[in-house]
């Protein structure tokens, strides 16, 4: 069955097809992530070329066939461009990470309406308020993986259960999770936190104001890479934000 339906949806990706197509990811309000192929779009006459560019938020109406691997769209509008992002390196970076972890995890036709707002409520911070775009992508990194099936807590010990509190200092095992200064002893550690790093992550996910280092970022985004490629051995890392 063939049904005309209208969703707001994320530019991803886009790669050349045929001598003059392209097909594009979409990460779409209502159906999640969904290719598309926009016959055409390489032309220079293409408005819809132009408008099917990685970042883009834009309403599609497609002629949705759940037989097809690829769909087919009939109308593509611009709502919005992220002009901010677009001229700033450091938002740019960041907002290509949020794209880049949409990209390579989620599954197709999927419907993930949280995560949808979630993610464009993010780009809309990147783009519009003055917030460091690394603290802001962590937080998004950290919203992802629990909506994904990843969530990273530090609430409890994940051997003996006990209560974690702020000005502890725990360690990590990819196996058993949350180690307390106790279980850790006698237990494989693959990550270490200080007590500043504990304050952070509490904090991270709370709505105040949190006192952070770029090294403590850097490191917060490190760990999640390497936790999520433990689990999911494809995910090789975010490419747009590689350490030296
Ligand atoms: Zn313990």
């Amino acid at each position: 069955m063939t049904e005309l339906v209208k969703t707001r949806a994320i530019v991803l990706r886009k790669i050349n097809f045929g001598d003059t197509s392209r097909i594009a990811n979409f990460f779409s309000e209502d159906y999640g992530k969904i290719p598309i192929i926009i016959k055409g779009a390489r032309s220079p006459k293409s408005k819809i070329g132009l408008i099917v560019d990685t970042l883009n938020l834009v309403e599609v109406v497609l002629y949705k066939k759940d037989t097809r691997e690829i769909q087919i769209s009939s109308q593509i509008e611009l709502l919005q461009y992220f002009s901010n992002i677009r001229e700033d390196y450091n938002k740019i970076t960041y907002a290509t990470a949020i794209i880049e972890l949409l990209n390579s995890l989620l599954m197709e036709n999927e419907p993930h309406k949280k995560l949808f707002e979630g993610t464009l409520r993010m780009l809309s911070l990147i783009d519009s308020t003055n917030e460091n775009p690394k603290l802001l992508f962590v937080k998004y990194f950290l919203f992802f993986l629990k909506e994904i099936g990843y969530d990273f807590r530090i609430d409890n010990c994940n051997a003996c259960g006990k209560q974690i509190n702020i000005g502890e200092e725990v360690s990590y095992n990819y196996e058993t999770g949350l180690l307390c200064q106790e279980c850790r002893k006698e237990r494989l550690t693959n990550f270490n936190f200080n007590s500043e790093l504990v304050g952070l992550l509490f904090c991270l996910r709370t709505k105040k104001k949190c006192n952070y280092t770029e090294e403590n970022l850097d490191f917060i985004i490190k760990m999640l890479e390497k936790i999520l490629s433990y689990h999911i051995h494809e995910f090789k890392g975010i490419r747009s934000i590689k350490f030296n």
